[in-house]
């Protein structure tokens, strides 16, 4: 059987590159070969730019209004099409249906809509200055380019276009050429809603493709969704042109458990923030801080529901709630992780190996790992896995522990429990996380503005900040009276 070949998306339609170079897409949960994809060579790639020039000529003359329009449409088709693009993600990411079919694709709609919704009410200022005025308008950037990573592959591209276009920019996005396909959808359904061609446009391939568009002169700005290793490549790339950066990068998230929380609700947020989207989440709660009157209670429980209550198997089986990891390199090096967490003395207190399902046996799986008894220089402890990997500390001062959470150059998110309000906040106010909880973990609805402290990233999504980081602010000064000159 001959699996299909997608062509870049360029000018509103695929594209056919010259060097005939291609490459392969399995499914993660049966290591087969679903399709293949171009990738972006030289003719291509200024075909790209060419695109986008045109493509943002057109599109920042239209009124924010008709762009709102416009984008509204797309939102709708989305939410139409939710379940041919969730199982899109489902074959490409090995994520579980049970989350792509009301998560992915919805998640991804909003950011959209938010931003079409706020485009037609940015505003500039006005200011007298003596007989003077001066006014500003809020312009797009031109050019951008958006790299995604593969966990949430449709919604990273919803979450970088969405207010991109609605401020007027072109976008080439490149999508992980894990999952390539989610992009291409997208692309497809900007141009059925009338976005016109060349404002969107996708081109696909690895790290040459992606150091490409971060180098190009023509682009103004980069946001990325990565790894903290590759976004300081991308950052450094960027800067030889001086491009506006947006960096989404890994964590290694805290999440407090206090003694007078609720223990199952913490149970509940701590199995969320470890094993949705099998463990391949950036802002997972991968190191539990709990305290030690509630220490035993807490284990007791996680063990018990973590081994009763997940279900790996076939993505497709709405039953299933632990899909495979994105790539057998992937499960590899998750497993070298818990290897390592074992050699280091932490106790293993359920899963710890591959996965094997009768429905899915080729899937590259791993058990829902809990560690615990964990020391905080442990490498478990200190880096990010990115799999379904929990760390569980013991603490039992507060001071001791806000020490402990912050001692990490990643600041990606954080989480408390407790039911003292006073604590609550002033606890999370002292924690170095951009994205924070109280009494809940992981929801970030498209109000709300993400990104990390430290090495986590740089700017924000979402939230009305982001269109900020998508325009620049032209200032006009307006003479009212004759100018005084010396000359
Ligand atoms: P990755 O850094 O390996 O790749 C990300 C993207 O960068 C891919 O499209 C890749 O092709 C491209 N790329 C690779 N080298 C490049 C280079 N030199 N120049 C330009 N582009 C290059 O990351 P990944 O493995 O795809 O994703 C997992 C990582 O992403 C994790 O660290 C995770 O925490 C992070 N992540 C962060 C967020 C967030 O919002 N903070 C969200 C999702 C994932």
């Amino acid at each position: 059987m001959t699996t299909p070949v997608y062509e870049n998306f360029i000018n509103g339609h695929f594209l056919k590159n010259q060097t005939g170079d291609t490459f392969a897409v399995k499914n993660p949960a049966t290591d087969e070969v679903i399709y293949h994809v171009e990738i972006a060579d030289e003719f291509i790639q200024n075909a790209a730019i060419e695109s986008a020039k045109q493509g943002f000529a057109a599109w920042s003359a239209m009124t924010p209004i008709e762009r709102s329009r416009i984008l509204l449409k797309a939102v709708a088709i989305l939410r139409e099409r939710n379940d041919e693009l969730a199982k899109v993600e489902v074959l490409d990411t090995g994520k579980p249906w049970q989350e792509a079919e009301c998560v992915d694709v919805e998640t991804g709609a909003d950011v959209i809509e938010y931003f079409a919704g706020l485009a037609p009410a940015q505003v500039g200022q006005q200011q007298m200055v003596g007989n003077d005025f001066y006014y500003t308008r809020k312009e797009p950037l031109g050019i951008c380019a958006g790299i995604g990573a593969w966990n949430y592959p449709l919604q990273i591209a919803c979450w970088k276009s969405g207010p991109a276009l609605a401020a007027g920019n072109a976008v080439i996005f490149k999508p992980s050429e894990e999952t390539p396909l989610g992009a291409i959808k997208l692309a497809e359904i900007f141009i059925e809603a009338g976005v016109p061609a060349g404002v969107f446009n996708v081109v696909q391939g690895a790290a040459e493709v992606g150091q490409w568009l971060t180098a190009n002169p023509n682009i103004e700005k980069v946001s990325f969704t990565g790894e903290v290793g590759t976004g300081k490549k991308v950052m450094a790339s960027a800067a030889g042109s001086l491009k506006d950066v947006t960096m989404e990068l890994g964590g290694k998230s805290p999440l407090l458990v206090f003694d007078d929380a609720d223990v199952s609700q913490a149970v509940s947020a701590a199995m969320l923030g470890n094993f949705y989207t099998q463990g391949e989440i950036c802002t997972n709660c991968t190191r539990i801080y709990v305290h030690k009157n509630v220490y035993q209670q807490f284990i007791d429980e996680l063990k018990t529901r973590t081994e009763q209550n997940i279900i790996a198997g076939d993505p497709m089986d709405p039953e299933v709630n632990l899909g495979a990891l994105i790539s057998k390199k992937h499960q590899e090096l998750v497993l070298g992780y818990i290897d390592k967490g074992i050699q280091e003395g932490a106790t293993l207190l359920t899963g710890g190996k591959a996965l094997s399902p009768a429905s899915a046996p080729n899937g590259y799986f791993v058990e829902p790992t809990v560690f615990v008894d964990c020391k905080d220089d442990m490498t478990i402890v200190k880096e990010e896995i990115f799999g379904p990997v929990m760390s569980v500390l013991v603490f039992d001062d507060e001071d001791d522990v806000i020490q402990r959470a912050n001692d990490t150059h990643l600041g990606l998110a954080a989480g408390v429990f407790t039911k003292d309000i006073q604590r609550a906040h002033r606890v999370i106010h002292q924690l170095q996380a951009g994205i924070c909880w109280i009494n809940s973990y992981g929801n970030s609805p498209a109000e709300m503005p993400v990104g990390g402290y430290k090495q986590s990233g740089v700017g924000r999504e979402n939230g009305i900040e982001t269109l900020d980081h998508y325009t620049q602010t032209k200032s006009i000064y307006v003479g009212m009276s004759n100018i005084e000159s010396p000359f």
